[in-house]
């Protein structure tokens, strides 16, 4: 990677030199979505523009392309997260999507009564409902990993977490609220010894850290590519090579068998990846998922998170001055750049309003997770996510907008 430079990141992202209103935009809401840098949206407009076709369905020369730069997304990706085969890259709709199949593909079909399925206090809705719903499917129970006062897991007080009845573990590998970052190596070795399935939800630490899926020894995976300056609408899921037999394919359609007939039980699905992508493939989704990829291995992850982790600090900081903000982000893990937040006298929506006005877009409410906002007994926060193209402007812009909002509230 070569050396960070602030301004030429910035200027890779068109929407901040598009109009009146964004060209002054301090675009805090990364955790929600990401913008979108040239090199995605040409490599989209290209795809749709140049060799638009059916992927995996076409003999004539356009088709072809469009089916080899598809494959060729997904060996970017099998690259990406350093898998051992491609056949382990899914592309799907995104990271909800990657655990759904798992907990009802694979998980449902083997879970039974009495069973614990281990999740934490943090997780999204994303990576808490579709768990609920088949332990309630199938009589099992959702144990939690609760907090420790530090805002870390509480992994020590998670008794029976290894043991024989835990038929799942799920975590996030960042929360999108506290920005903590879970130690997932060190849970899916112990799962590993264990043979206990883990599945990491990785949709907040992508663009801040490199992970290796092989090393991590995870059974699955999930990201989407919009939190990383992807596309909406696509996402993937890493199954394992070790679990491919065991998933179910929950979308059944075109592309997906070899061969069927009069009876379920005739039918062959196609080897994987391709049995878990039924129905036409999102080609441009996949191409600018790829081209999101090359962004961030051009910028380097190592990079990003330490320009992230100066803003954040930064942010952290002139927080701490105000005596009736209260900080849910631990310091030790501003680094992932979510700083939540709520105000003793000033409700979050009220705060993102008078923010939003100022020209600073932050994100107010649950954040998709409940659980964890019971928690800290809460209804709603602030939550500030930094990106690499944001400047410490746009933290002066927020502190400045949390100032006016406090004289209007007076
Ligand atoms: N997990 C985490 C930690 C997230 O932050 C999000 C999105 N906010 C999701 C899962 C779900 O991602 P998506 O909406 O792209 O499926």
């Amino acid at each position: 990677a070569v050396p960070f430079d602030a301004a030429k990141v910035k200027a890779c992202f068109p929407i901040f030199f598009d109009n009146a209103l964004t060209r002054k935009l301090s675009y805090l809401d990364n955790a929600a979505t990401s913008q979108k840098p040239l090199s995605v949206l040409q490599a989209m407009d290209n795809a749709v523009r140049s060799y638009c076709s059916p992927v995996h369905r076409g003999f004539y020369p356009i088709a072809e392309q469009s089916t080899q730069r598809y494959e060729q997304a997904r060996q970017t990706l099998t690259d990406f997260i350093s898998a051992k085969t491609s056949a382990s890259i899914i592309f799907n709709a995104s990271a909800t999507d990657g655990i759904n199949q798992i907990a009802k593909g694979f998980l449902l079909p083997r879970l039974s009564a009495g069973q614990n399925v281990w999740v934490t206090r943090m997780e999204h809705h994303a990576n808490y409902l579709p768990w609920l719903f088949v332990c309630d499917k199938a009589g099992a129970n959702l144990r939690i990993i609760e907090l420790s006062d530090n805002g870390e897991l509480d992994i020590d007080g998670a008794h029976g977490l290894f043991a024989d009845n835990t038929a799942m573990i799920a975590l996030s590998h960042t929360s999108n609220v506290l920005g903590t970052n879970n130690d997932v190596y060190a849970l899916c070795k112990k799962a590993r010894e264990h043979d206990i399935p883990i599945l990491i939800d990785a949709a907040q630490a992508m663009v801040t850290h490199s992970l290796d899926v092989e090393s991590l020894s995870c059974d699955f995976l999930v990201f989407s590519a919009h939190k990383m300056f992807g596309p909406t609408g696509i996402g993937l899921l890493y199954i394992a090579p070790h679990r491919l037999g065991d998933v179910q394919p929950l979308r059944l359609g075109g592309g997906m068998v070899d061969f069927t007939a009069d009876t379920f039980a005739q039918t062959i699905w196609s080897e994987p990846p391709y049995c878990f992508e039924a129905g036409s493939p999102n080609l441009a989704g996949a191409i600018g998922f790829a081209a999101a990829c090359e962004f961030v291995n051009a910028i380097g992850q190592h990079q990003a998170k330490q320009y992230i982790s100066s803003l954040a600090l930064q942010l952290y900081q002139a927080l701490l001055d105000f005596d009736r903000v209260k900080l849910l982000t631990p310091l030790k893990h501003v680094s992932s750049g979510i700083i939540s937040f709520y105000h003793d006298d000033i409700h979050a929506h009220d705060l993102a309003h008078i923010m939003g006005d100022a020209g600073v877009a932050v994100r107010a409410g649950h954040h998709c997770a409940q659980p964890l906002l019971a928690h800290f007994n809460v209804n709603s926060t602030v939550r500030a996510s930094i990106s690499v193209y944001n400047t410490p402007e746009d933290i002066v812009a927020l502190i400045t907008a949390l100032r006016h909002a406090q004289t209007v509230f007076a």
